[in-house]
């Protein structure tokens, strides 16, 4: 009874804590918001260019002293602010704790001079390449090895001179960070989040050649989910073209060649974004069946199918994209021809509704061909008609799907997912052990 009241005394001072703490604004002024004793260092940066100055500036707004050195210090002083000291290489180098390096990587030699004041520092690398995989070593550990007495980082070469500008309310927000020194690492992951982005910790400095790469890889996310849309578009192309144009030349002399820059086109688009759509499901559909198998959600699918689970939401846009392309080329046909597109159309610019989209899509199909699955006449060349190729993969998700939906397979998969394990021991491991058990694949087991 005696340690009631400082108990409540306790909570009182917690709850007080904490009505403090939400009583501060989320954003305010940055200026004034970071304070930390890492802004007491002082930042040096080589180099006067676009990036330079952008950096300087937002450096000097998130509270740090600011030294910039330059070749021609005279020259370039009125370039920045007057809170940012503009002086000669040496005096910048010697002057900080930590140098950002804002100087093409081709330049990297002339900075030898500036060896004795570099040494101890921390080198922070911004550059980029012009050329994916441009050197067989990256320019942040090219750096490392001319100045070995220094610690190199690399960061902030996906931020834009612009993003650095209007600050990180633009552009992209994350900085991708590596470095051999976990503490020099440390240091430029505070001054990353006191900037206002959001610093991404890559490890070691080998990890620097896939940073320095990355702004060369346009929409690598994106890439498989092209090439397929690319490749199921040319084979329904060439079917549809087969069965609808080749066909009645060869058989009765007709000449319909002006069907392919559009009718073809248009049976084309809905099979593709049919097709498209089955395939956002079965990964998921695999997945439970892998994690029905297996008994536990703790191991970790094959690659192939991680990846897949992770461009499903690329798969169903691109899926959407030929639907909505299928409705303008509709309207470019007479109504009673795209008539015949009508409820497939319907059910994929549902697409938002997903799965919905997927079930009524296939009955259309199912109940739009059902008779001419049976047509002998429908056969052209032995070619079944187009729709039919199209149901393989809605056929292989929807029934598996109902099959997952079965009340016994689908109590057993909840509670997988929730971590229970058919053998009801726990296999956490540490990473390295030779059982893959152990290798939680957030990633995987959370999007399924
Ligand atoms: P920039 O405008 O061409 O400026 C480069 C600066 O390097 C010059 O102003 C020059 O300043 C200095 N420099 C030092 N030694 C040099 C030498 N021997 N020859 C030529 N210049 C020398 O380039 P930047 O756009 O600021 O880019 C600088 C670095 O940031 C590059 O590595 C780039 O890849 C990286 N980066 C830039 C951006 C961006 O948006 N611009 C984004 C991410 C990363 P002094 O004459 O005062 O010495």
């Amino acid at each position: 009874m005696a340690e009631r009241p400082s108990n409540l005394d306790e909570a009182q001072q917690q709850r007080r804590m904490a009505k403090k703490e939400m009583i501060k604004p989320l954003l305010g002024n940055e200026c004034e918001i970071h304070n930390y004793s890492l802004q007491k260092i002082t930042v040096g940066i080589l180099g006067t260019g676009d990036f330079a100055r952008s950096l300087a500036t937002r450096l000097v707004c998130s509270g740090y002293d600011v030294i910039v050195g330059s070749r021609y210090p005279k020259c370039n002083e009125s370039l920045f602010p007057s809170a940012i000291e503009v002086t000669s290489q040496r005096e910048a180098t010697n002057r900080a704790n930590i140098i950002f390096v804002a100087v093409h990587h081709e330049h990297y030699s002339t900075l030898n001079k500036l060896r004795d004041g570099l040494m101890g520092k921390i080198l922070v690398d911004v550059s980029n390449n012009v050329e994916v995989n441009e050197r067989e070593e990256s320019n942040a550990e090219r750096l490392a090895s001319m100045f070995p007495e220094s610690t190199v980082v690399k960061a902030f070469n996906l931020i834009s001179a612009w993003a650095l500008q209007s600050g990180a309310r633009d552009g992209s927000k994350q900085v991708m960070i590596c470095s051999n020194s976990q503490e020099a690492r440390c240091m430029v992951v505070e001054i990353a989040r006191n900037m206002g982005f959001i610093p991404l910790d890559f490890g070691l400095l080998s990890s620097a050649k896939e940073i320095e790469n990355l702004p060369l890889r346009l929409f690598p996310s994106w890439k498989m989910p092209i090439i397929l849309t690319v490749v199921l578009f040319v084979l329904f192309y060439v079917y549809s073209f087969i069965r609808k144009v080749i066909h009645p030349y060869v058989m009765k002399g007709q000449n319909v060649f002006y069907k392919i820059p559009i009718s073809v086109v248009n049976v084309a688009l809905p099979c593709v974004s049919f097709v498209m759509l089955s395939l956002v499901y079965l990964p998921g559909v695999l997945a439970a069946l892998f994690q029905l198998r297996n008994g536990t959600k703790y191991k970790r699918f094959p690659c192939w199918l991680d990846q897949w689970l992770q461009q499903r939401k690329q798969l169903g846009l691109l899926s959407f994209l030929c639907a909505a392309l299928h409705a303008v080329y509709s309207l470019c046909l007479p109504m009673r021809r795209s008539a015949r597109y009508q409820l497939l159309n319907e059910a994929s610019a549902l697409s938002r509704l997903g799965f919905t989209a997927l079930v009524v899509s296939t009955l259309h199909v199912l109940t739009f061909g059902w008779r001419k699955a049976f047509d002998s006449t429908q056969y052209k060349f032995y070619l079944p008609p187009t729709f039919a190729i199209t149901l393989i993969v809605p056929c292989i998700v929807l029934p598996t799907k109902a099959f997952l939906f079965l009340p016994c397979v689908n109590r057993k998969l909840k509670r997988i997912r929730r971590g229970w394990e058919t053998s009801h021991q726990a296999k956490f491991r540490e990473p390295g052990e030779a059982d893959s058990v152990a290798h939680f694949s957030m990633e995987s087991t959370s999007r399924v």
